[in-house]
């Protein structure tokens, strides 16, 4: 039964200089797209009762709360469910965020990336670090306990000091989740064309077990291997995900993954705009590509995977089928009493390992 529902709002105001996601700044349309949002969703969603709703971006926060609340009274909830949004520091008002609250939000996830103000101006971020606390406090104030903050390490002039930094702003914030990003440079940026000098890849990989020892001292652990979280506090959303359960995507360049099928919608606005319902590529798995799937994924988080679980699903024992890999990564995966996972040094070559796995499939 499918229980989360990831919806894509491809609106922002400018364009940073590392992303390569689908935004538009024609917000001008935000009105017509959320008219054909609500046209796919009522078209597709079987009204299954949701555990977890996310609006991602994009910059979902530019959308009315009364255009969002249009969204979220279609869906079926149960319980306790986990509704985020992803807010942009500079377009946060008060009132703003008490009517995401009261209309059910009660998880954000702020667009943070660091707290220097000379690199945020460098990657063409529209907000300083005075609004990110801003952000953090207008949210507590309107009511949210569950505050995850983004982290980019491996930034232009960038320093294990200054991601160091950033975290002790964050923690003194007290906010519950923070999500890293070792920066890429896509080909799809305007650093794709324009490369920056970067910290190089021993540099990223200093900043990042930097990152799990500051954390982890103050009380976070790695519960994915780019997310830290205080016990509870964990992104129920982003575990379906890594869990490889289905779930909906709706909105333009959203992917979704029902009955056994990987799709994903029309990224271009302007012809979602004139036909939203129907998804532009599908992928049914085959039996071969779940199990890669479920290794690639289960290995992503803490827990690792579940051997039983993957007995179950797909007939195979993992530790005699995978036993020349397992043996050769000795010293990079860890038993659990559920299965296997990696240890911080496998995670840092966490590609190389997976890779093997996926080609001895
Ligand atoms: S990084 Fe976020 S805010 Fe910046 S352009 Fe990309 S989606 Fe928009």
């Amino acid at each position: 039964m499918v229980k989360s529902v990831y919806i894509h709002i491809p609106f922002c105001k400018s364009k940073c200089k590392y992303c390569s996601f689908i935004s538009y700044t024609e917000l001008d349309k935000i009105e017509e797209y959320i008219n054909c949002l609500s046209k796919e969703i009522s078209d597709v969603y079987k009204g299954e009762k949701l555990d977890t709703l996310y609006f991602g971006g994009g910059t979902p926060s530019l959308v009315p709360t009364g255009l969002l609340n249009k969204i979220i009274k279609i869906f079926n909830f149960t319980e306790n469910p986990e509704i985020t949004i992803e807010i942009n520091p500079d377009d946060v008002e008060e009132s703003y965020l008490k009517t995401l609250f009261n209309l059910g939000f009660n998880r954000m996830s702020i667009g943070s990336q660091t707290f220097d103000d000379n690199i945020l101006k460098l990657i063409g971020r529209r907000h300083e670090s005075k609004d990110i606390i801003e952000a953090v406090i207008l949210a507590k104030k309107a009511g949210f306990k569950n505050i995850s903050v983004d982290l980019i390490y491996g930034l232009p002039t960038q320093t294990i000091r200054g991601v160091k930094n950033d975290l002790e702003k964050f923690v003194e914030l007290g906010i519950q989740h923070v999500s890293t990003y070792g920066l890429k440079i896509e080909e799809e940026s305007f650093w794709g064309k324009n490369p920056p000098a970067i910290p190089d890849d021993d540099m990223q990989a200093d900043m990042y077990i930097e990152i799990n020892n500051f954390l982890e001292k103050r009380g976070f652990y790695r519960y994915e291997i780019s997310n830290f979280a205080l016990k509870g506090f964990e992104s129920r959303h982003n575990l379906n995900y890594w869990n490889n359960n289905e779930y909906y995507g709706f909105g333009a360049s959203a992917h979704g993954y029902l009955e056994g099928v990987r799709y994903s919608n029309e990224c271009d606005l302007d012809k979602y705009l004139l036909n939203p319902i129907h998804p532009v590529t599908f992928n049914r798995l085959t039996a071969q590509e779940k199990l890669e799937e479920e290794i690639f994924l289960g290995f992503r988080k803490t827990s690792g995977i579940n051997i039983k679980e993957i007995q179950n699903k797909f007939g195979i024992y993992f530790g005699s089928k995978y036993k020349e890999i397992l043996d050769k990564y000795k010293s990079y995966i860890e038993k659990t009493p559920a299965g296997y996972r990696l240890n911080l040094q496998g995670v840092l070559i966490s590609n190389l390992i997976l890779s093997e796995f996926l080609s001895d499939t």
